[in-house]
């Protein structure tokens, strides 16, 4: 039986076929799967069990993360992006086998004051124009020479950088953030990573070493003018509610708060157990598409913190009770989240605690 409440149907079959479709893109690469903010919404400890040995590693942003992965049992390697800044850090990174992302001078100083033992494996981030983290090319040589001279750090030290802006097929600053992170390394042994899924896809000069997709394996399509369908992916969050209550409203009465939709002609109207509350966005405009039954409904009104409102009037057959997609496999994200002025990343994340999560289609 379909469960009754607002949920998530987390398609497991999708996301390995995600997996094996970002090994074609990038069949030389190794792959580290990217499942920070909760695995983009789809539960972290969830996605590392079934991602735990098809990937080569994962990352996530905090040491928190990592810490979580390790309870929950995943032993294989885990890369920590933001890095530390303190020195409890560096232990909890040492005593969970974390990797580690050193981004700033100020990293390196802390190291080399707590003269600490180990094997910590570190990857040097270099900023090549996002303007966010990492060091600036030019100290490359002289921190990279200091690292390697501190007793607690694996040897193989690592190299990467980001992109600012790989979503973007027509804009070459990605080739020139990679000329200048090759520039940088080309005399360094050691592993290499730059692509996020938006690089990966668009620019294949980015696919050496080490890839780190995040939003791709969640079949959501990371380029502006690219849907996941064209790209071969399939969506593995589906966000299902409710019809609630159906009602037939006068020309001139208004739906919801504020009053921002006004009937035209009588209309019948739906409710639908979902909002704000829930994660779906306060911010999506009159006309966003929900689908009951295969239709496509309009949403009208302001969405609440527990329901919203559709137009029913061209549909057919829809009865109370009916179940509504929000988005997922027929609705997809990219979609809803153009209509609420915003990218799919904030709509999966946004996804809250109260909603109920079920897995489909389970290998
Ligand atoms: C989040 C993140 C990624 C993954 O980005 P997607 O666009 O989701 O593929 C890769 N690398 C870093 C450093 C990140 O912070």
């Amino acid at each position: 039986m379909r469960p009754l409440a607002t949920h998530i149907e987390i398609d497991i079959a999708a996301l390995h076929h995600n997996v094996r479709k970002i090994r074609e893109y990038a069949p030389q690469s190794k792959l580290m799967g990217v499942i920070k903010a909760n695995a983009y919404g789809h539960g972290l400890v969830r996605m590392a069990g079934q991602l735990d040995k098809k990937l080569d590693a994962f990352a996530v942003a905090r040491i928190d993360e990592a810490v979580s992965l390790r309870q929950a049992q995943v032993k294989g390697r885990i890369l920590v992006l933001q890095g530390f800044s303190q020195a409890e850090d560096v232990s909890v990174l040492q005593d969970y086998r974390l990797e580690v992302v050193i981004h700033s001078e100020e990293q390196v100083a802390l190291l080399e004051s707590l003269d600490l033992q180990g094997t910590l494996r570190v990857w040097l981030k270099i900023d090549t124009g996002m303007n966010r983290l990492g060091i600036p090319p030019s100290q490359f040589a002289s921190i990279l020479s200091r690292l390697k001279q501190c007793h607690c750090i694996h040897h193989g030290i690592a190299f990467m950088t980001h992109f600012a802006n790989a979503d973007d097929s027509q804009d070459n600053k990605t080739l020139q953030q990679l000329q200048l992170f090759n520039d940088t390394v080309e005399h360094y042994p050691g592993e290499k990573s730059c692509a996020n899924s938006a690089a990966l896809i668009a620019w294949p000069a980015t696919r050496q070493g080490w890839v780190r997709p995040g939003l791709m394996l969640y079949g959501v399509s990371p380029l502006l003018a690219q849907n996941a369908g064209q790209l071969g992916l399939k969506p593995v969050m589906n966000l299902f509610s409710r019809l609630i209550a159906i009602k037939q409203v006068s020309k001139g009465e208004a739906v919801g708060y504020g009053g921002s939709w006004v009937a035209n002609k009588e209309t019948l109207i739906g409710v639908v157990s979902i909002g704000y509350g829930d994660g779906y966005p306060r911010y999506a405009k009159q006309g966003t598409p929900v689908l009951i039954d295969d239709q496509r409904v309009p949403l009208i009104g302001r969405v609440s913190m527990d329901m919203l409102t559709v137009d029913l009037s061209d549909c057919i057959n829809i009865k109370l009770g009916d179940s509504v997609m929000l988005w997922g496999s027929g609705l997809p994200v990219e979609e809803i989240a153009v209509y609420a002025e915003t990218v799919p990343y904030t709509l999966l994340c946004g996804i809250t605690k109260r909603v109920m999560v079920y897995e489909k289609n389970c290998l």
